[in-house]
């Protein structure tokens, strides 16, 4: 089937038909994501995820609203210092806003690459940003950065002697101890000219609560996983951090007043930026 006709059919006019790609029987990070978000593109399998998730953290929705408020307010600032250009790395499903109408907002001849290793995220959003040239999609796992970097429909379309924004927004979480996180940090930001930034936010064992839910992320997901203060820092070595610093993100640039003591959903979840100068 065309890309164009599985398309059609997977945006409104078959509600039952699902690309072949999409693998219904386990649960997907983006899926459960957007579960959490209270969205609607999720299965049976993921939203199992969600609830027993939020039967051990009750705020697990109101963190990934934070969250998701937090990736706007940096890519809104981003936009605000003249970066034109966004390595939206995990991405997610796109929801009601999205990095690319945030930073189009301001400026309309930004342009936007989403990555994310789940179809289910270009299938969403090919239909979505059919219209917009100065937006792309692709399926690339973060831990193989040359794909990423070599992809045509980034190679081709950033420039990465000029600054960019790159996000890694709640997806460091979803690599283990074991495939050397930090590092593979290390090797995007090496890749980043002067006057980029890196926006990233991490899933915190910031309160004991905490570890209730990422068990239960670890046991039925299979990933998932809370760092502590210092570690989530230690992603931003080498750049110059942007105030306030690597914070809980309700403190983050806060466009309201912040109201303490924070939630549990305020505090799972920490994160800043920095700049590469
Ligand atoms: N960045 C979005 C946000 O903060 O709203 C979405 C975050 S969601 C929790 C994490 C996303 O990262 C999911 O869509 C998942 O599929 C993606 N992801 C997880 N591991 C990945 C990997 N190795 N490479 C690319 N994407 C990955």
């Amino acid at each position: 089937m065309s890309d164009d006709a599985q398309e059609l059919r997977w945006t409104h006019q078959d509600p039952d038909y699902l690309p072949p790609e999409i693998d219904t029987s386990k649960p997907s990070i983006a899926r459960v994501y957007d579960a959490f978000l209270g969205g609607k593109d999720n299965f049976a399998v993921d939203r199992a995820v969600a609830i027993e998730g939020m039967k051990h953290f009750p705020d697990g929705g109101e963190g990934a609203r934070q969250n998701r408020a937090m990736l706007f307010r940096g890519v809104k600032f981003l936009a605000e210092q003249g970066i034109d250009q966004f390595l939206d790395i995990g991405s997610g499903l796109p929801t009601m806003d999205n990095t690319h109408s945030v930073a189009q907002r301001i400026n309309p001849d930004a342009k936007v690459v989403y990555v994310d290793n789940d179809p289910i995220v270009l299938a969403h959003a090919r239909a979505i940003l059919k219209t917009n040239e100065n937006t792309r999609v692709i399926t690339a796992d973060m831990r193989n950065p040359e794909s990423i970097f070599g992809h045509p429909d980034v190679k081709g379309f950033l420039d990465f002697s000029r600054p960019v924004g790159l996000l890694m927004v709640a997806v460091v979480h979803h690599l283990g101890d074991e495939e050397d996180p930090e590092g593979l940090v290390n090797t995007y930001k090496a890749r980043l000219a002067p006057g980029s930034y890196l926006q990233l936010t991490h899933f915190c064992s910031c309160a004991p609560e905490v570890r209730d839910l990422e068990g239960v992320l670890l046991a039925m997901l299979g990933t998932g996983r809370a760092r502590d203060l210092p570690e989530i820092v230690g992603f931003f070595d080498g750049l110059e951090l942007v105030e306030p610093g690597v914070v809980h993100l309700p403190e983050w640039k806060p466009d309201q007043e912040v109201t303490y003591p924070l939630t549990l959903g305020g505090i799972c979840i920490a994160g800043g930026m920095g700049r590469k100068s």
